[in-house]
């Protein structure tokens, strides 16, 4: 079996330039990212509060690490005083507003992304587009002073019809350009489209992905 700086680096050879690969390393052991790091990877993204902490404490500080599980309001405090970059899973206003609170307490700058609800699994979380233009309003984002929202974050419908998966990347940039054009306008930071996993990113770059987040492809299966 190929090992994880070569896996690395078939996946980096499918992904152009501009996009930022983010890799995916829940359940996997630091010793894993670890040769990812020693292979130049900088970006990593972990789904659970407390494995993030733990790995960022075993792993140099240039890491950039990106949460992207379900966050629970009772675990934000704790991710926000990890050294954790963005947040790319926000799926509420409140959320959103407590994530401002403890970064504030903790005087530290957090980049989030929203995460939008387009798949058609009921599991799947996230603002649905229409919820998402109309929460969004300027006293929401002017009332932030250290939460930064960097762009909108998504997942396709987990099938094998790619003319599904498509619609559901188009859907996602979508609702990007709309917050683009519209309430985020002046937020020149407000740039990033954060879609595509193992089986579908090439797809979600055809669709104007500019951070895609894979695991399997280049840590190979997960444990459970
Ligand atoms: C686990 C996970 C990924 C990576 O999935 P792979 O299929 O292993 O590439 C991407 N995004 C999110 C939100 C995940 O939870």
């Amino acid at each position: 079996m190929a090992t994880v700086s070569e896996r690395l680096q078939s996946v980096k050879a499918r992904i152009p330039e501009g996009v930022e690969l983010i890799a995916v390393s829940k359940f996997h052991p630091v010793e894993a990212l670890r040769e990812a790091y020693d292979a130049g990877q900088r970006y990593f993204g972990e789904s659970r509060v407390q494995e993030l902490s733990a790995k960022v404490m075993q792993l140099p500080d240039d890491i950039h690490w990106h949460f992207i599980g379900h966050l629970q309001t009772n675990k934000v405090k704790q991710l926000v005083r990890a050294n954790v970059d963005t947040i790319e899973s926000v799926d509420s206003i409140r959320l959103l507003q407590l994530i401002e609170a403890e970064a504030a307490k903790a005087e530290r700058k957090i980049k989030v992304l929203l995460q939008v609800h387009v798949a058609k699994e009921e599991t799947k979380t996230g603002f649905l587009p229409e919820e998402l233009i109309n929460l969004l309003n300027s006293e929401v984002i002017d009332n932030l002073k250290w939460v930064e929202i960097v762009g909108v974050m998504g997942m396709a419908s987990n099938t094998d019809d790619s003319s599904r998966i498509e619609a559901d990347f188009e859907a996602i940039a979508e609702t990007f350009r709309h917050l683009q054009q519209g309430i985020m306008s002046s937020h020149t930071s407000f740039k990033q489209i954060s879609m595509g996993m193992s089986h579908d990113f090439p797809l979600a770059i055809k669709h104007g992905a500019t951070m895609v987040r894979v695991g399997t492809d280049i840590f190979g299966e997960r444990e459970y």
